[in-house]
């Protein structure tokens, strides 16, 4: 055993179940920590330790929880250029969300801030102690590829169909080979081969085929990796074979892994293999998604951390609008508050709150037509729901329309605090698609971001997306390109493309925003209306600390 891997655990008894494993394996560990209750050191300290440690070429961990998010996600971010990360998070239930007030409190529960947090640290999270082991295995011994595209050598159908399913299931490719190779492969193999990726070498093929094709396949600047897949047969010596990959895999550099399937028959091939480091598995589909494991650290490698760009705000205007909702003494701030967007350069549709009919058709004569009314109170969370939004109210029906939307605050609770009614320019639903945007202060990671589709569905379909802030640009885009509507918002079905950038530039304001006031604890934006003009924000809902402020 090379001693290459180092390990911290936050259950001892899992260590000793690891140590019983790695002895009958060719696995070595440099260090091994039990993380204990964290009092003295901590995760961040052993990967940053173990960042600077020459000998230790893969960081593994098994964790509970993490102490300080953010000191970890900065620590990771650095070690994590040069020396891999695997996580195992047990998960935990999140027995807090539903007791959020806002959309975004309710979905980014702390689950998925640790998805979000580790991510953001460069990590590669896994699901499985299986995985675990197998992408420590991986990493410890093979390069990591230069590109994503895989071929596959077996000299068997099924398993080589299996093998490419599990390649359509990974972010790698199916290599699409050279002339060069083809013609090579056409003369080495039987006719009745299957010289297209997956290369199918038939039944009878005796180890000097496999590494002919090999060779051939790995030669080719268009192949990244390998995978070799080998059923028994009559003909073909698992050893013989294996010395013959390992071979292969030295000479050209390239990441390679094998599925040698069987028995006790595998175990001489397998132990050759092991001991070059070449990693060996029963199931196809654990090769592929441990050669697709490098892929991703090899990302994660390139990944080039930008600044979150700084936008010129109106910081004091924004402080001066939290104070006056603290100063009322609630806690929840809503729609009165929507300057605090309009001071972080968050487009918003023209509109007051007003606290009598007269001002009310005021201001819907300055609109200058329909416009959209709503109650405004600290009481009422969900404003539709108790009948407190109408759209498309005529000027003419201005005044009525305020006192109506006042008895049904009244009706729904008596004693409730009424700020007034907003009106508000109408938004261009039919051409916009209605989105969430949202914070969620996590107490491990701090601000996490949430973006997704918005309006009336968004508990329904939950498509959304988690980041930690702040956000780079890159992480902006990221979040868009995430969730499953995304083509919604770059014009499906003969709809015209929403305003993609303005949509991007006001997540990172967003992001600026709740970094700069801690003691915003939650806020939902839903729906930010996106539409191919730009972006609008309708409705805001937000919870303070006041102690922060
Ligand atoms: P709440 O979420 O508290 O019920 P909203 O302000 O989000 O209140 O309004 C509910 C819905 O009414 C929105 O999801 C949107 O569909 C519609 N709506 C609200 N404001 C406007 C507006 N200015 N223009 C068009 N539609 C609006
Ligand atoms: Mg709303």
């Amino acid at each position: 055993s090379d001693g290459d891997i180092s390990f911290m655990s936050q259950s001892g008894a899992f260590i000793t179940a690891v140590l019983d494993w790695a002895a009958e394996r060719d696995v070595g560990f440099k260090d091994i920590v039990s993380l204990g209750n964290k009092a003295v050191l901590d995760e961040s300290d052993f990967v940053a330790e173990w960042g600077d440690d020459p000998d230790t070429d893969v960081i593994l961990g098994y964790l509970e929880d993490i102490n300080d998010g953010s000191s970890f996600v900065q620590t990771a971010r650095e070690v994590t250029q040069e020396t891999p990360i695997v996580l195992v998070k047990s998960g935990r239930t999140d027995a807090g969300a539903s007791a959020a007030a806002s959309h975004t409190g309710a979905m980014a529960g702390s689950e998925r801030a640790y998805e979000a947090g580790l991510d953001k640290a460069g990590t590669l999270r896994v699901e499985s102690v299986q995985e675990l082991f197998d992408y420590a295995q991986i990493l410890a011994g093979q390069p990591l590829p230069d590109g994503d595209e895989i071929a596959i050598v077996t000299n068997a159908g099924g398993p080589g169909v299996m093998t490419t399913d599990a390649v359509g299931d990974s972010d790698l490719q199916l290599a699409q080979f050279g002339d060069e190779t083809f013609s090579r492969l056409r003369e080495e193999m039987p006719d009745e081969a299957n010289i297209y990726n997956p290369v199918d070498i038939i039944g009878d093929a005796p180890a000097e085929r496999f590494e002919t094709a090999l060779e051939t396949v790995l030669a080719d600047d268009n192949v990244s990796m390998a995978v070799v897949v080998a059923c028994p047969t009559a003909v073909l010596s698992f050893e013989e074979l294996s010395e013959r990959v390992v071979e292969q895999q030295e000479r050209f550099e390239k990441p390679v892994a094998a599925t040698l399937m069987g028995g006790k028959s595998v175990d001489a091939g397998a132990n050759v293999l092991s001991e070059a480091g070449v990693p060996n598995y029963f199931d196809p589909a654990r090769a592929v998604g441990s050669l697709d494991a490098l892929r991703r650290y090899r990302e994660i490698r390139a990944t080039e951390y930008e600044e979150p760009t700084t936008f010129d705000v109106d910081r004091e205007r924004a402080r001066e609008i939290l104070e006056s909702g603290a100063r009322r003494g609630s806690n929840r701030l809503g729609v009165e508050a929507m300057e605090l967007l309009d001071a972080y350069g968050i487009p918003t549709p023209q509109g007051d709150v007003v606290s009598s009919p007269v001002e009310a058709e005021a201001i819907a004569e300055e609109i200058g037509d329909d416009v959209v009314m709503k109650i405004v109170s600290p009481d009422i969370l969900h404003k539709s729901d108790i009948g407190g939004v109408e759209v498309g109210v005529p000027v003419e029906d201005v005044r009525d329309t305020y006192e109506d939307l006042v008895v049904r605050a009244r009706n729904y609770q008596e004693d409730a605090t009424i700020l007034g009614v907003q009106v508000q320019e109408m938004v261009d639903l039919d051409n916009g698609v209605e989105t969430i945007l949202g914070m969620n202060r996590d107490p491990q990671f701090g601000p996490l971001l949430l973006f997704g589709l918005g309006g009336i569905f968004v508990e329904v379909l939950e498509d959304n997306t988690v980041s930690v802030a702040p956000v780079s640009e890159t992480e902006a885009k990221g979040m868009l390109d995430d969730i499953d509507s995304a083509p919604l918002l770059r014009g499906a079905r003969g709809r015209d493309p929403v305003d993609e950038a303005t949509l991007v530039e006001t997540i990172q304001r967003l992001s600026q925003l709740v970094t700069d006031f801690p003691a915003i604890v939650e806020l939902d934006i839903n729906p930010l209306v996106a539409t191919p003009d730009g972006v609008q924000a309708v409705d805001l809902r937000l919870t303070l600390d006041q102690e922060k402020l």
